[in-house]
């Protein structure tokens, strides 16, 4: 607004707050492909929020996906997972899960780049601060406002049946991803502490139905740790726990987290484990690992963050 005078332009800067995010510290990795932003709130909290430009290939078109957080930490506590090992703060504001949006699609717009796809899959569990997320969809929804449809949008979730159940209810059309890591209960439970309360069969069993009644594929996220779930008796006994039409699995070799002795298989165990469960007529993909230079997996640039200058 630089038609106004400089004093009324202060006013206004001190009274109003433009976004609910404010850039902290940006990174880039992978030639400028990656980019990772640290946001500050306005409580001086910090989230983290991830960008991944794919050139077009014979098989897609060209995308940019964000990756956003939902939570200031999360309370799951997963035993892999440098969020869930950080504890949980609080939940995201719509505004803060819209902005996050928002801040992208600005910078993105100088190099002539749109977002594509938003996935859920930063840091916090989305379906823990259902309202705020499904509205800040809703929102981004809107033909008034981006016009971004509800099908280019993934949430990921560990499971929480009762959020899954009423999801499919509402008028959403989005995907969803289960974060499933293992094929057994004792095995999950031990990984994933809510797994007592909503096991295995009660979380496919619910992501069928989204599936059914959306029309949507379910994605089954399976982050493979090197000695635990990753044995070629586990892949088949995976295969049979998800097996219907529209389920694919993602595998995602662990990204090793500071603290933790866990590791990713070798790159020859990870492809025997996609060619199992593809032989056992599972549609699987192995994800490409974004960003490791910059501590791209979640929570891991806020948690080293957090280590060297302890609030
Ligand atoms: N809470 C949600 C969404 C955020 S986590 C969920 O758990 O689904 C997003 C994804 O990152 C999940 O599939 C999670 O399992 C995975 N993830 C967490 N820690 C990881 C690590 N150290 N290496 C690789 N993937 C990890
Ligand atoms: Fe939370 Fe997801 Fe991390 Fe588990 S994997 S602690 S649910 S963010």
């Amino acid at each position: 607004m630089r038609t106004l005078p400089p004093a009324a332009r202060q006013a206004l800067d001190q009274a109003f707050a433009y976004s609910s995010v404010a850039s902290h510290r940006r990174r880039e990795a992978d030639g400028g492909m990656t980019i990772k932003h640290l946001f500050k709130l306005q409580d001086a909290r910090t989230i983290e929020t991830v960008v991944m430009r794919y050139e077009a290939s014979s098989r897609s078109r060209e995308r940019t996906t964000i990756c956003v957080s939902s939570q200031v930490g999360c309370p799951i506590g997963c035993s892999f997972c440098a969020t869930g090992q950080s504890g949980f703060d609080r939940n995201l504001s719509e505004a803060e899960i819209v902005d996050q949006f928002l801040h992208a699609r600005r910078e993105l717009a100088a190099i002539d780049r749109t977002l594509t796809n938003v996935v859920f899959m930063g840091m916090g569990e989305p379906l823990n601060n259902y309202h705020a997320v499904v509205a800040a969809i809703r929102r981004w929804a809107r033909p008034d406002t981006l016009n971004f449809s509800p099908r280019r949008v993934t949430i990921s979730t560990i499971g929480l049946v009762p959020f899954i159940e009423r999801l499919a209810s509402e008028e959403l059309p989005v995907n969803l991803a289960i974060s499933l890591h293992a094929p057994d209960d004792d095995l999950r439970g031990s990984m994933i502490p809510v797994n007592k309360k909503y096991p295995i069969a009660a979380v496919v069993a619910a992501a069928r139905a989204h599936a059914d009644r959306t029309g949507r594929r379910t994605s089954y996220e399976y982050v493979l740790l090197e000695g635990v779930n990753d044995s070629l008796a586990q892949a088949r006994q995976l295969a049979r726990v998800v097996r219907h039409p529209r389920s694919h699995v993602n595998l995602i070799p662990m990204n090793p987290i500071e603290g933790s002795s866990m590791a990713p298989p070798t790159r020859a165990r990870i492809r025997a484990f996609a060619t199992t469960l593809q032989e056992a007529g599972i549609s699987t993909t192995v994800r490409a690992t974004r960003g490791l230079d910059i501590d791209a997996a979640c929570g891991q640039l806020r948690a080293r963050e957090l280590a060297a200058s302890p609030a």
